[in-house]
């Protein structure tokens, strides 16, 4: 048991490979009835179609919490390290930003650059499922509906421009959250603690990691949210990006560009970057 579900169009779908089947109501209503997916994904019969990458909006439109968190593979932290000199320990607490809702966007969709030191950030992501208020880590993971691909796409300039550093704006720039292509459950996925993921630009292995090097892994950072504010469905954890970013090397991305994130049992997201936009 367990479901795939993607946004199409604004509907709620299963989608199993391009095959879809509509679900009758919008994907924030249909997340909120995880018992329902489930037993529709187990009958669904013949499908109602097929859609392509292009056609697929973000899974969880609208959750009321996006939650970063940074520095959280140690190879990431390193190259950070190398570039920026300013010589980072690991963090006794963990490193927690905003990415603002509104810059959620398809597994598809235009990545809309701004100035010329815009970043890609290939990361797994946790989707709440039940409401959490300080649970433990052995219950953490019933609180996660599913996981899906995300793009952290991170406006360098702007997140180093104050002193000290902000990194909730330059991440919530327009179009700078690509996620999908699907919810997945996470009965579908094999193991959800150790996942392969890696991120190409113009077929350029940039990121290849695998999510077991999380310093803090799924469970552990669930439960430390819940013991802050209480995290409810929908809420997105967005979980840190593997070493290979573009700042590392002074690589940012360029109009054109195509960036390809995966991660294992997830699927694929292809975005392009479009040009910035002069006013
Ligand atoms: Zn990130």
């Amino acid at each position: 048991m367990g479901f795939r579900m993607a946004n199409l169009a604004g509907q709620a779908v299963l989608l199993d490979g391009k095959d879809y089947w509509a679900l009758g109501t919008d994907p924030m209503d249909a997340l909120s009835r995880p018992r329902e997916l489930r037993h529709r994904w187990a009958r669904r019969g013949a499908p109602g179609g097929r859609a392509a990458l292009t056609d697929l909006g973000p899974p969880v439109p609208a959750p009321r919490q996006v939650f970063g968190y940074g520095l959280n593979y140690m190879d990431h932290i390193e190259e950070i390290d190398r570039v920026d000199s300013m010589g980072r320990a690991v963090s006794e607490a963990p490193v927690v930003f905003t990415k603002f809702p509104a810059c959620l966007v398809g597994p598809a969709a235009p990545v809309k650059l701004v100035g010329d030191r815009c970043d890609y950030e290939c990361e797994l992501v946790a989707v709440i499922g039940a409401e959490a208020r300080n649970v433990d880590e052995s219950g953490a993971w019933d609180r996660v509906a599913g996981l899906m691909i995300g793009q952290d796409i991170s406006d360098r300039a702007l997140q180093t421009a104050a002193s000290p550093p902000q990194f909730s704006l330059g991440k919530s720039r327009e179009s700078f959250g690509p996620v999908g292509p699907a919810l997945v459950s996470v009965e579908l996925v094999d193991d959800p603690d150790d996942l392969a993921i890696s991120c190409q630009i113009n077929g350029e292995m940039r990121q290849n990691s695998r999510t077991g090097l999380l310093m803090r892994p799924v469970a552990e950072m669930v439960a430390y949210l819940s013991s802050i504010l209480t995290l409810q469905p929908g809420d997105l954890i967005f979980t840190g990006t593997p070493g290979g970013v573009g700042h590392a090397r002074g690589l940012y991305l360029q109009p054109g560009d195509v960036i390809r994130s995966e991660i294992e049992g997830l699927g694929v997201m292809e975005n392009t970057c479009a040009a910035p936009q002069h006013h």
